[in-house]
């Protein structure tokens, strides 16, 4: 049987609570789709910043470059929240793994069940039928331009060259031909620089994907239509900062920031897999955190990077399951725990 190496970040917060379900729930399921597990678990974020003063150190980028796939769960808290530019923050982990590993495109899906359209603070006619899918550029950006601070002054810069533009719309247009053929892109091309150069560049790449359809939008006109029609959207491809924002908001169609998951993915097949929320400080510890974002990362692992889709669409069908029968976590309004959930899920899977 084939194994495959997988690197386990839990990081902070609820990241192990969470993580420890996704792990569970893998190595219950791979073997029966040929796959073993070698996980071998790491520090980053916060309790890197504790153990090492740093939060990624070389070998634990070393460790995830060498690996299949690096599953994460969450970086950050108070413990470790500063506004000192001189000391270490927790998300350097994060952003570090990202350009490390050259993930530059971050795979975001927003479907919401049906079984959930009671939980989505819109209203269900509204959502009914939604299935996009966020291609959020993740190497570039705001995030990782020439930044300063002076007493009474601070600046970040947006940088974007047409490569980082290119690469990123290719994912969107290839992504787009696999389901509804119409690409959304967004940027602020009345305004920023960037957002013409990306305009142009998109431009150029949809010549060579002439069965797709090509709409630019405005961020501040893609933010009031994701809730006001979200239904119409299937790609949506934009810059780091905007794809942050929006997939936020988009997460809220599915009634709560605990079910979204998320891919980042470069050149090659390895990947990292993550859920979409932060440490959630606020929870953290009491064993209450909804762990199906993070389980469908990993089924999101499954697909993308262990040449494993059945196995991958076997979980999907399992968390499908489990909802459709009425099992909620807290935050979607019911009482079961992280490690119910998860035992629910596996007995759905058996
Ligand atoms: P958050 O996503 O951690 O929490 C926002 C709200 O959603 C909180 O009320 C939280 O309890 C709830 N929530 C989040 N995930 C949940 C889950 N799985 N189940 C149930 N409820 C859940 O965002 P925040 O509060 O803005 O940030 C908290 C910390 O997380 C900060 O330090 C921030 O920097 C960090 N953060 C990390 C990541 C990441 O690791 N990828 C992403 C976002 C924020």
């Amino acid at each position: 049987m084939p194994e495959v190496s997988v690197a386990l970040l839990p990081g902070d917060g609820i990241g192990p609570e969470v993580i420890g379900e996704a792990r569970r729930i893998v190595d219950a399921v791979a073997p029966q789709h040929g796959l073993t597990i070698d996980w071998h678990e790491h520090l980053v974020g916060g309790v890197s910043i504790d153990a090492h003063g740093t939060a990624l150190t070389d070998d634990v980028l070393e460790a995830c470059s060498g690996s299949t796939a690096v599953m994460l769960g969450a970086v950050g808290g108070p413990k470790w929240d500063t506004t000192d530019p001189d000391k270490p923050r927790p998300e350097q982990g994060l952003l570090g793994l990202r350009s490390g590993l050259g993930l530059y495109a971050n795979l975001r899906p927003v479907r919401p069940w049906p079984a959930l359209y009671e939980a989505s603070p819109l209203r269900r006619e509204r959502i009914e039928g939604t299935d996009l899918l966020v291609v959020r550029e993740l190497t570039g950006g705001l995030y990782f331009g020439e930044r300063g601070r002076e007493p009474e002054r601070a600046f970040d810069t947006c940088v974007y060259t047409t490569e980082e533009v290119s690469r990123l719309a290719e994912w969107g247009f290839r992504a787009a031909a696999g389901r509804r053929g119409k690409v959304t892109s967004v940027d602020k091309a009345n305004v920023l620089e960037t957002s013409r150069l990306w305009r142009e560049v998109v431009i150029g790449v949809a010549a060579g994907h002439p069965d797709i359809e090509l709409e630019h939008m405005l961020v501040d006109n893609a933010a009031m239509q994701l809730v006001s029609r979200p239904a119409d959207f299937d790609v949506i491809v934009t810059e780091n900062l905007f794809g942050d924002i929006l997939s936020d908001e988009a997460a809220m169609i599915t009634g709560s920031i605990g079910m979204l998951p998320s891919a980042s993915l470069g050149p090659g097949t390895l990947g990292m897999y993550e859920p979409v929320h932060g440490s959630a400080p606020d929870i953290a510890g009491r064993g209450v955190a909804n762990p199906i974002a993070t389980v469908l990362s990993a089924a999101m692992m499954l697909r993308y990077s262990l040449g494993a889709p059945e196995a991958a669409d076997r979980l999907d069908a399992a968390v499908d399951a489990v909802l459709a029968a009425g099992h909620r976590p807290p935050d979607l309004g019911g009482a079961l725990g992280t490690r119910e959930i998860g035992d629910l899920i596996l007995a759905a899977l058996a």
